[in-house]
């Protein structure tokens, strides 16, 4: 038997048995957590235009699978309570996801650090709020049923969050990880002389009742979904992924939270086969970490949320802007006045962007950190190797889906997701260098702020400030 199999989980299988056996009430709970769990619906009702090709011409023309939000949130004994929240979205802008948290602290009184919003960044999804604008061509019609669909999404978002909190209950919260081979890096794919890492790691975060019976399953990876590119709403390969969990596993709500895939696809695509194919492996790693590798977590629960300034390079003059105007590429002609419409309205460009730093760290036993932008995967594997590989989650594509964000060796080696992508998303230049140092300099601040140290000599675990 591998070492791992420690005495006290033999113990632990010993008395379950016997309490089978018995039928004696479960032992007490590990830690005395909360937990509350809900889901709708968030899919669109009229045809609308899909997110994150730019390659589209109409709008939808139907739908292959619902989306949703959904949301778990979790209490500790402390009464800190924080919600995590999956959306079936290519992405989320910094004012639509700020709207829904000052709802949220005005109606339940959550703060800004307690809600995580994570998109599942589905490119078959609608087009919601601001992200990614520069990349469609929307007519007033079009723009109105955008407009219509952000307002339900906000409502549907904020009264799910809301269900969340009110369904808590006493729950057991448990944590493991696996690994799972979906992810190719995608640099290669446009240039061969670049491949490059990603980040394989499969977290899930386990929400069971005191009898153990699954509550929530909340499943962690890090690549597009871009696996479907049609006229058919759906989740892509994340929806499906969370589908065939829920299938698996009656009377649970699985969630997807995105990790660090800016510069990952799930390699081959556009076909449902394969998005299914996708959708249980990722579904049997779950399993696998469900059936032999949880570990339970114990409070408190600490979180912590900040904004800190991320450079871009020089941005461009008014003169080469308006040279731009001419060029043949319609994204630059279309980005370049944008800017200059930005120029005209507040005199100057932008120089930097307050990007969003989230950290929460339950117990001594696993830490979420929640970065901003569509992240490369050399973010988890610097925060992982810095942070601890066994108990640092790294999601990407939370709070605010601004823009590619580049590695210093991204940046450098040049390419898409440092370079020409900046465009779409309407930004006046690439950030410098400077961006990777900045952001794990910020996380390493914010995991200072949470962190849990014993107090030695078997005291209460005390909060570092
Ligand atoms: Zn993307």
């Amino acid at each position: 038997m591998p070492a791992r199999f420690a005495p006290a989980l033999i113990v632990a299988l010993l008395l379950g048995s016997l309490n089978a056996l018995s039928g004696a009430a479960p032992a007490a709970l590990p830690y005395p957590w909360k937990a509350g769990v809900a889901k709708a619906t968030v899919t669109p009702t009229e045809p609308i235009w899909l997110a994150g090709f730019g390659s589209r011409t109409r709008p939808s023309e139907g739908v292959r699978q619902d989306l949703f939000v959904r949301a778990v949130a979790v209490q500790d004994a402390d009464g800190t309570t924080a919600v995590l929240t999956t959306l079936d979205l290519v992405g989320i802008e910094r004012e639509l996801a700020e709207t829904i948290a000052t709802q949220c602290e005005q109606r339940f009184g959550l703060k800004r650090d307690r809600l995580i919003l994570n998109v599942s960044h589905t490119h078959s999804g609608p087009v919601a709020g601001l992200v990614l604008m520069p990349l469609y061509e929307l007519d007033a019609t079009q723009r109105e049923v955008v407009r219509r669909y952000t307002q339900f999404l906000l409502e549907r978002t904020v009264a799910t969050i809301g269900a969340a909190i009110a369904d808590l209950a006493p729950a057991r919260l448990e944590f493991g990880q696996s690994l799972a081979g979906i992810a190719v890096n995608r640099r290669r794919a446009r240039q061969r002389s670049l491949p490059g890492p990603v980040d394989p790691d499969v977290p899930v975060l386990a929400v069971r009742n005191p009898a153990g019976a699954l509550r929530a399953i909340v499943v962690g990876y890090a690549t597009h979904a871009t696996t479907l590119n049609d006229y058919l709403i759906n989740g892509d390969w994340p929806g499906y992924a969370v589908a065939e969990i829920e299938r698996e596993h009656p009377g649970a709500t699985a969630l997807f939270v995105q990790g660090c895939g800016a510069d990952a696809n799930a390699l081959p695509r556009r076909d449902e086969e394969l998005t299914r194919a996708y959708s249980r492996i990722l579904a049997a790693a779950a399993a696998e970490v469900l059936r032999n590798r949880m570990t339970p977590l114990a409070g408190p629960l600490r979180t912590t949320f900040n904004r800190v300034d991320v450079p871009f390079q020089t941005p461009p003059t008014r003169a080469q802007l308006e040279s731009r105007l001419q060029d043949s590429n319609r994204f630059i002609r279309l980005h370049a006045q944008r800017l200059l419409e930005e120029l005209a309205r507040d005199g100057r460009l932008p120089d930097r962007y307050p990007y969003p730093v989230q950290v929460w760290q339950f117990g001594r036993g696993m830490r979420l950190v929640a970065l901003g932008g569509e992240v490369v995967a050399d973010y988890a594997l610097r925060l992982k190797r810095e942070h601890g590989f066994d108990n640092t989650w790294v999601a990407g594509y939370s709070n605010d889906i601004l823009a590619y964000i580049p590695s210093r060796r991204v940046l450098e080696e040049g390419g898409y997701e440092g370079g020409e992508a900046m465009i779409y998303f309407g930004r006046p230049a690439p950030f410098t260098p400077e961006v990777e140092e900045t952001i794990v300099a910020e996380v390493r601040r914010l995991i200072r702020h949470t962190d849990i140290v014993p107090a030695g000599d078997g005291g209460s675990p005390q909060v570092r400030r």
